[in-house]
């Protein structure tokens, strides 16, 4: 657990265990005055209940629902009596958060259970204005918290690598790609991502990364519309790095792989299939 102030009245949170250095990703949340940006994964509650003791905490939003970011929410809001904000409230236990899968629950842990309240178009507390964007894809809750008056845009897992990449089973490339071009018109100055990656002016790479992910997602469309099987789909829409994905697809229950990317372009097609 490691707090560094990185301009702008933010205080950068990063949280280690083995399993993130397995993965080569630590996991981050942000300070901003009082605001809290996502709340880590059950396996660092003590260290970040430690790193936050003396920290003013009025308002705690979390990106997005899944486990490595909303996992200590409930400890945190007990403790300072503050609420959680949540986009689409509703769908907290949705996307296998409620009963993890066994790789899920062996990285991050399971989410204490607790009460979101629906994140506001405006979150304005303690004296910092955040405004929250709609960046459905990666997780239908996921939000990017966007503040005008810095410039600073907090995007969780809308962008975690630059291409089209292996998609959670309930992911949606098209709805992704939409974001990515949603967040880079706010032309912010930094983006804070949800696991450590710092970006300077992102907009071009986000714009890049969504034109990649419609590319692909457009050819799966083309290639199954000519009967090819899913695998085959795959492999033409994914040349390269198929054993590594394979190995994550057997790793995650089929939860996370590049079929799953193919079968959802093809599902949510625009004009339906
Ligand atoms: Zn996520």
């Amino acid at each position: 657990m490691t707090l560094e102030e990185i301009g702008a009245g933010v205080t950068h949170l990063r949280m280690r265990t083995l399993g993130t250095r397995m993965l080569g990703i630590d996991v981050s949340a942000y300070l901003l005055g009082p605001i809290l940006i996502d709340t880590g994964f059950a396996y660092v509650r003590e260290p970040l209940l430690a790193a936050l003791a003396g920290r003013r905490i009025d308002a705690v939003c979390c990106t997005h629902n899944h486990e490595d970011h909303s996992g200590n929410a409930a400890a945190i809001a007990a403790s300072r009596g503050c609420q959680v904000y949540l986009r689409d409230a509703a769908g907290l236990w949705e996307e296998g958060v409620r009963s993890l899968a066994p790789y899920r629950r062996f990285w991050w842990g399971p989410v204490e259970p607790f009460a979101p309240v629906e994140m506001p178009e405006i979150i304005d507390v303690g004296g910092r204005r955040l405004a929250a964007v709609a960046a459905p894809g990666h997780s239908r809750t996921q939000v990017a918290l966007f503040e005008p008056s810095t410039g600073d845009v907090f995007t969780g897992d809308l962008f975690v690598s630059p291409g089209a990449t292996a998609v959670l089973i309930w992911g949606d490339p098209w709805q992704e790609a939409a974001s990515l071009r949603r967040v880079a018109a706010l032309a912010p100055r930094r983006m804070l991502s949800g696991h450590g990656l710092i970006l300077e002016r992102p907009a071009p790479v986000l714009e890049v990364k969504a034109r990649r992910i419609e590319e692909a997602a457009r050819l799966s469309v083309e290639l199954a519309e000519r009967g090819l099987p899913w695998r085959e789909v795959v492999r033409r829409v994914f040349p390269r790095g198929g054993a590594k994905d394979r190995f994550f697809e057997a790793l995650t229950s089929s939860e996370f792989s590049r079929l799953n990317f193919v079968r959802a372009a093809v599902r949510n097609a625009p004009g339906g299939h």
